[in-house]
């Protein structure tokens, strides 16, 4: 490469960073405001270009017609909203008002486009209609979800993505556009000729990232957009609209896509699904910039251009495997920045409404349900007698898919890490066994293991990365591997690229070839059953228990002794193993491998199929595969009758419908079903009263120091939470912690049990300075309750009790899928109920934990504790919500738990609960230490009684 070619490639570098910096803009403009991860800005930029291509080929564009859509959609959509209100009148006047703007555009762009206008006036009129479309698409497809999880504002992003591609291939159709030059002007730069356009793009884009980033920094309407940002309610309580900052967030995105659009418009050809990758590498600029910067964020977005443009050069086919394997190291720098035990935000779901039945009547639908899922099996069995063999090869691909979303069941609706990879998973399992069995001959019983350890070691090596990211940065990680994967698969020699592979050998069982589809319907669907039962299975045991609790956060499952990492870590690994099992049996039923099956869209769609069976559920699984994989059949050879075209139309369909039911059905249809048939019935446990507990720890003797805290202090930036804070427990006695809200006594208890590390000062527990990790504090006899509860909602409350229990026995999770656990298990239960024997919830034992009241929720966090046999434990505020005689029982429960040597210390506002039961107290104030004593020194202290309890009287 010499000097010249450089230039070039620097320039052109350049000229596509600049683009790319444009769309990562937006991005972090839109995430910093609506916390939404914009995946389709780029799709803002084909839609700009190609209707500006299409004003100067003297067309009317499809985007004009789909504007009218859209704001008929809008206007009905807050008719709807208004009619449940009763307020119709004031609400068409204000919807009316809302699409003013939108109409307006709309008229002229209409008019515009009958006449044949100078090519400025063409370029002002596709901005002004993309523009106007941007804040109709936050209104309809965001606002209603303005209060989800940033990981279900990425899903619906990805399903819009979907519908707005599909749409641009249905509007502009598959060829690609290039428009006539905006500027037709060249210098010449050292021997290289630098385009006047290029030029006009750098200051553009430079103009407008200065206007934003001052904007953000120094005008009030702009600090305001970042304040709904940071706390959506704080914001609405000051005044500020979130639905007003999310439609002027999407009008500038809007506006700087199209913009960009119109600018590349002369150099690059444009097709329908331009805008996804250009709009990916404005991410990962974005990402650079840590989704905050605007700054960093376009200088990234440049070096991608940079990169893109050299690795074009060096090895244009890993192109984008260059660029997008960039984006894992980036995302783990920015994680490992970030806190040690990062809680991620999560969706409050509601608690499915628990049924209140007679025994009898909870008899009935047990067994209504077992004749069901009789039925069912014997259904499937019978298949193959009833339907062609062409409908039976449907139901097997129904089957792989089914087995690909059980992993994602696992993975994403139980654990709550989003995967887009899983498609890529599949493809290994399948070219691994293509290749290997048809390249060397080798038997596909003998490339299974291969296949499975090649995606078991490469599922490790992804998680050990990506499970260490937090929230949005796993899923675009994930969406990452997922494309790299597909370019991998398509661009490789060993795969045979985009032609394919040929020739797989079939299966042989006993000798012959199995080539029937009816054959291998015995063997996919044996396998998925075989394959459900095995995660229902581990889904009620106690790992399961324990990946279930990951949604409910890390600190939590973490101070019961769980290790979060290693659960996420197996969840990732099970889901992935799951894939390439499918992509075996696909290999071998196909016989012939191409990369559109493993493409990112692909992985998209498997977690479409999640979402819209319900994620949550292994029900959910199969009937999310079975309505996607036969609706995708029917739409694919039906759409373009209809439409009249050829192309992926299904994608709208699907896109929509994920919105949709993220909008309306959060949980997924068979969960619905389940609801709307009464079927939702809880396990039924077997309690056997003589079962083994299990084993007891030692425990130290009365009287010996247990916890020994030396002039803690912790430091929340300028507020000092806790300042040289010392104290002793002992076992066999409670400790009372009093003092005023914000006192600092539940930082202190953060400091004890390691969710938090002190600023300076040390802990030292049974003798050893802290580790200030809560699971090794819990293994070692830390036991503790949340001050602001921490359970696992859609779980019972024996199940939430064995969780505390987790640490004390060893089920691994084949022995939990093979049902080889059962006498631990009975252990952990028999344990489990114990604890709410002694705590007075064992009536409750099958209820989920999210339906009780909020004081008995306490409780349950006080029997979680001592089912893991502390030898300390960390009341925070046990009796807040309690009735009298509830207070009464705790008390007593206490006082038993100190005569059988325990150290307690419980942090208490109830003066008379605390006196009667404490041996001692310290009285904390503005995070120091006031008072210590007993309760009679403390009542006659005077500092006491002027700080604290004198106000009280
Ligand atoms: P208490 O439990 O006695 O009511 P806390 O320990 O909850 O008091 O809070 C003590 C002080 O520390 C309060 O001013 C609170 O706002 C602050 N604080 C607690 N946790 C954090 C945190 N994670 N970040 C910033 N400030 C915090
Ligand atoms: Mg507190």
């Amino acid at each position: 490469m010499n000097l010249v070619v450089a230039l070039f490639l620097a320039q052109d570098g350049i000229a596509n960073g600049v683009v790319y910096a444009l769309l990562a803009v937006a991005i972090v403009l839109l995430f910093s405001v609506t916390r939404i991860t914009f995946v389709p800005q780029g799709e803002f930029v084909s839609y700009g270009a190609l209707t500006f291509v299409a004003m100067q080929d003297g067309q009317r564009p499809g985007t004009i017609p789909l504007l009218g859509l859209l704001i008929a959609l809008h206007v009905v959509v807050d008719l709807a909203a208004g009619w449940r209100r009763q307020r119709a009148v004031a609400l068409l006047s204000s919807a009316l008002r809302a699409v003013a703007g939108p109409l307006i555009v709309l008229a002229l762009a209409y008019l515009g486009s009958s006449f044949h206008l100078p090519l400025i006036a063409q370029a002002v009129l596709a901005i002004a209609v993309i523009t106007a479309a941007g804040p109709l698409l936050y209104r309809l497809v965001y606002q209603p979800l303005a209060d989800a999880s940033v990981l279900v504002l990425l899903i619906v992003s990805v399903a819009l993505h979907f519908v707005m591609t599909g749409l641009a291939l249905y509007i502009f159709g598959p060829s690609g556009q290039r428009s006539a030059p905006l500027i037709d002007i060249t210098f010449p730069v050292m021997g290289v000729p630098i385009a006047g356009q290029t030029l006009l793009i750098i200051g553009i884009t430079v103009a407008l990232i200065g206007a934003l980033y001052f904007a953000s920094q120094h005008t009030l309407y702009g600090k305001a957009m970042q304040a709904v940002a940071l706390n959506r309610t704080g914001a609405r309580l000051m005044g500020i609209s979130t639905a007003l900052a999310g439609r002027t967030s999407f009008l500038l995105a809007a506006f700087i896509g199209a913009l960009a659009g119109v600018l590349i418009s002369p150099t690059t050809t444009i097709l329908y699904d331009t805008g996804f990758l250009l709009g990916l590498k404005g991410f990962v600029g974005a990402i650079l910039g840590g989704l905050a910067s605007y700054p960093v964020s376009a200088l990234g977005a440049v070096l991608i251009g940079l990169l893109e443009s050299y690795s074009s050069f060096f090895a244009s086919t890993y192109k984008e495997v260059i660029v997008f394997s960039l984006i894992i190291p980036i995302l783990l720098v920015q994680t490992l920045r970030q806190h040690r035990i990062e809680e991620d935000d999560h969706d409050s779901e509601a608690v499915p409404a628990q049924l209140n039945l007679s025994p009898e009547a909870l008899r009935r639908r047990r067994r209504i349900k077992t004749g069901l899922g009789v039925a069912f099996v014997l259904a499937v069995a019978a298949m193959p007698a009833i339907l062609s063999d062409y409908q039976v090869a449907l139901l097997n691909y129904v089957g792989l898919a089914a087995i690909v979303v059980l992993g994602l069941v696992l993975l994403t609706g139980v654990a709550g890490l989003t995967s887009f990879a899983q498609a890529a998973y599949v493809g290994i399992g399948a070219y691994i066994t293509g290749y290997v069995s048809s390249t060397y001959g080798v038997s596909p019983w003998l490339t299974l293991p291969l296949a499975l350890a090649v995606a078991c070691v490469l599922a490790l090596l992804g998680s050990l990365i990506t499970v260490r990211l937090s929230g949005h940065y796993l899923p675009l990680a994930t969406l990452s591997l997922a494309i790299v994967a597909y370019y991998l698969f398509a661009g490789l020699p060993q795969t045979g690229g985009q032609a394919g592979m040929t020739d797989i050998p079939p299966l042989t069982v006993a000798g012959t070839a199995v080539h029937s589809p009816k054959a291998w319907y015995v063997g996919i669907w044996g396998a998925l059953l075989l394959l459900q039962l095995g995660m229902s299975n581990l889904l009620d045991s106690r790992p399961g228990r324990a990946i279930r609790a990951l949604k409910s956060g890390a600190i939590m499952a973490e101070s019961l002794g769980v290790n979060t990492w290693a659960m996420k870590i197996a969840a990732f690994v099970i889901a992935c193993l799951l894939a390439a099992l499918a992509g075996w049996l696909y290999a071998h039923f196909q016989r012939f491998l191409n990369p559109s099956p493993f493409s990112f869209n692909q992985g998209i769609e498997y977690l479409f199929m999640a979402v819209i069976g319900g994620a949550g559920s292994i029900g959910g699984a199969l009937v999310g595969s079975g309505i996607v994989v036969l609706a995708n059949q029917w739409l694919q050879t039906n759409l373009p009758l209809i439409l009249g075209m050829q192309g992926d139309f299904e994608i709208i369909i699907f896109g929509i419908a994920a919105m949709a039911m993220l909008q309306l059905l959060p949980r997924g249809i068979w969960p619905a079903l389940l609801d709307l048939t009464g079927l939702r019935v809880p396990k039924s446990w077997t309690f056997s009263a003589d079962a083994k507990l299990p084993p007891l720890r030692d425990k130290p003797v009365p009287g010996e120091t247990v916890l020994a805290v030396r002039g803690v202090s912790k430091n929340f930036g300028a507020i000092a939470a806790n300042r040289n804070i010392s104290l002793d427990a002992k076992a066999g006695e409670v400790l009372a912690l009093i003092g005023p809200n914000g006192a600092g006594k539940s930082t202190l208890f953060d400091l004890i049990s390691g969710v938090q590390r002190p600023s300076s000062g040390n802990v030292h527990f049974l003798g050893r300075e802290s580790s200030y990790f809560p699971r090794d504090l819990s293994r070692a006899g830390m036991g503790r309750t949340f001050q602001h509860v921490r359970i696992v909602p859609e779980m019972t409350v024996v199940e939430n009790t064995a969780l505390g229990a987790h640490a004390r026995a060893d089920t691994s999770f084949l022995a939990a899928a093979l049902r080889l656990d059962r006498p631990k298990e009975a252990m952990l239960i028999a344990e489990a109920l114990r604890q709410l024997e002694r705590v007075g919830l064992h009536g409750a034992a099958t209820t989920n934990a999210g339906s009780l009241a909020l004081g008995q929720q306490r409780v349950l966090e006080i029997a979680r504790a001592l089912a893991s046999d502390p030898c300390l434990l960390l009341l925070d505020e046990p009796a807040a919500g309690l009735r009298h005689l509830e207070k009464q029982a705790l008390a007593q429960l206490l006082k038993q738990l100190k005569a059988e040597g325990m150290a307690v210390i419980i942090v208490e506002h109830d003066m008379d609960f605390v006196m009667n039961l404490a041996d001692r107290i310290v009285v904390m104030q503005f995070g120091e230490k006031l008072a210590e004593g007993t309760p009679c020194e403390i009542q006659r202290n005077p500092a006491v009684i002027e700080a604290y309890l004198g106000g009280a009287e």
